[in-house]
């Protein structure tokens, strides 16, 4: 974590022993800011607004004083009419919702309470199961959780404490009206977390159409691009950026690059290509089940994926610390969208780098990114790969030479089936008409 708080201790905070121990256990020795200022006010029984963006530490400021709440009333029975879900806390996506759920059993470690996670993407069933046997915590995103509420498979009348994370990612996302429609099941007398990285009106609106007298708590920005993370675009073709994002990996050897692209079918087909190129990569977007998306993740955090491609809605709410490359492969449509993606690297005062791949159609969305900013990003042309010079890409290497002819080849036996080189190519089982161009591929000799 970046900033602390001087001269505060999370003894000081005044949460229980048991939670203490837990936190000890994860190794933090003082609250962040925005734990400071959450958890006695949280603590307190108040409605809170919290301005504070994933990577401050905020999970743990609702989470910590939440779990003393809800231990205060809780109880030992492993009856399910026992266990009513007493907290609800709603994230836009699976993969924060899966940080927030596991965040609640890191710290209820020594604390009986029980949670579960219910998100899209997975079977219900299991979900179902786990709901019955009662629990007290539920982490959701909305859409499932709405599912289980028309399946009457989860109650939410005793909901005591309502967490709405990212919400402005949330309303980005469309959510607003199924956040609505959950906020209707809740029973009117309860507390009220909202975190948001932005505060725009409409979720000023939001906040003040449910929230009581909140008190409001702020912590600076995770980081601001402009000091933490070096910057560069480089200008390319639209058709040379995979061959200019496999050439960079290449040659400066980068380990872990996190891509965002625009489209999820984009996506899949740039990590297909660069593992065909021999750049060991994923995808990481919407339409993915949650276990591949999951694995994808944990691949890639262990060094077992070299590059992961991601859609902008898939990478939010992504906790990768300190991550050293992003590259933007597209540029996005909105130019905020761009300081969240570039805020992935360079985290925790470590050294990041945000690398743009700039085609002339994208130069206004550059300059908005720019003006947005109030500075300039260098521009920096590859050698090999300028702009409009589609004819200085490197010879192809002999190997590929020789698939492209054996490709043309196939393709204009398939047009011509007679012609006497694929008759022969047909009786030698598909291989090439002629000589061996290389001592690589002896076996290719003269038709018999
Ligand atoms: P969050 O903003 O809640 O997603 O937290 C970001 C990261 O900070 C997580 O990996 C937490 O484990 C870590 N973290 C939370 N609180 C502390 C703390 N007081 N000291 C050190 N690390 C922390």
């Amino acid at each position: 974590m970046q900033e602390k708080v001087i001269n505060t201790s999370f003894e000081s905070l005044g949460l229980k022993a048991e939670l203490l121990r837990a936190v000890t256990e994860q190794g933090y020795t003082q609250p962040t800011p925005i734990q400071a200022q959450a958890i006695p006010v949280v603590l307190a029984g108040k409605d809170l607004l919290g301005a504070a963006q994933t990577g401050t530490g905020k999970t743990a400021g609702f989470m910590l004083p939440l779990l003393q709440r809800l231990s205060e009333k809780a109880n030992a029975s492993h009856s399910p009419a026992r266990h009513p879900v007493r907290a609800l806390v709603i994230t836009p996506t699976r993969e924060l919702a899966a940080q927030v759920e596991e965040s609640a059993r890191l710290y209820g470690k020594h604390i009986a309470l029980k949670s579960t996670l219910v998100y899209g993407g997975v079977g219900m069933q299991p979900q179902v199961d786990a709901l019955r046997r009662g629990v007290d915590i539920v982490v959701a995103t909305p859409g499932r959780l709405l599912d289980h509420v028309q399946q009457r498979t989860v109650d939410l009348r005793q909901v005591e404490i309502l967490v709405l994370d990212e919400a402005d990612r949330m309303l980005d996302m469309g959510f607003i009206h199924d956040i609505r429609k959950i906020l209707a099941l809740l029973p009117a007398k309860r507390q009220n977390l909202l975190f948001s990285a932005t505060f725009p009106d409409e979720i000023r609106k939001l906040a003040s159409s449910f929230m009581h007298s909140p008190v409001t708590v702020e912590v600076a920005r995770r980081n601001t691009p402009a000091e933490l993370v070096a910057q560069v675009a480089h200008p390319v073709d639209g058709v040379r950026k995979r061959e200019l994002l496999a050439h960079l990996v290449k040659t400066n050897d980068w380990k872990q690059v996190l891509v965002f692209v625009r489209t999820k079918h984009g996506a899949n087909r740039l990590a297909q290509q660069l593992t065909r190129e021999g750049v060991h990569s994923d995808a990481i977007h919407g339409n993915k089940a949650q276990n591949a998306r999951t694995r994808a993740l944990a691949e890639f955090k262990d060094g077992r994926t070299r590059v992961l491609v991601a859609t902008d809605i898939a990478a939010r709410g992504l906790d990768i610390e300190a991550l050293p490359h992003v590259v933007n492969y597209d540029l996005p449509h909105v130019a905020e969208d761009y300081v969240h993606r570039i805020g992935r690297t360079g985290r925790a005062g470590a050294e990041g780098e945000a690398v743009s791949f700039v085609s002339a159609e994208e130069r206004p969305l550059m300059a908005a990114i720019e003006r947005l900013m109030n500075r300039k990003v260098e521009q920096k042309t590859i050698q090999g790969f300028e702009p409009g010079t589609r004819n200085a890409r490197p010879e192809p290497t002999e190997p590929h030479r020789q698939r492209q002819q054996q490709r043309r080849g196939r393709l204009s036996c398939q047009r011509n089936p007679l012609r006497l080189p694929c008759l022969i190519r047909r009786r030698r089982g598909g291989k090439r008409y002629g000589k061996a161009r290389s001592a690589n591929t002896g076996a290719d000799s003269t038709p018999a």
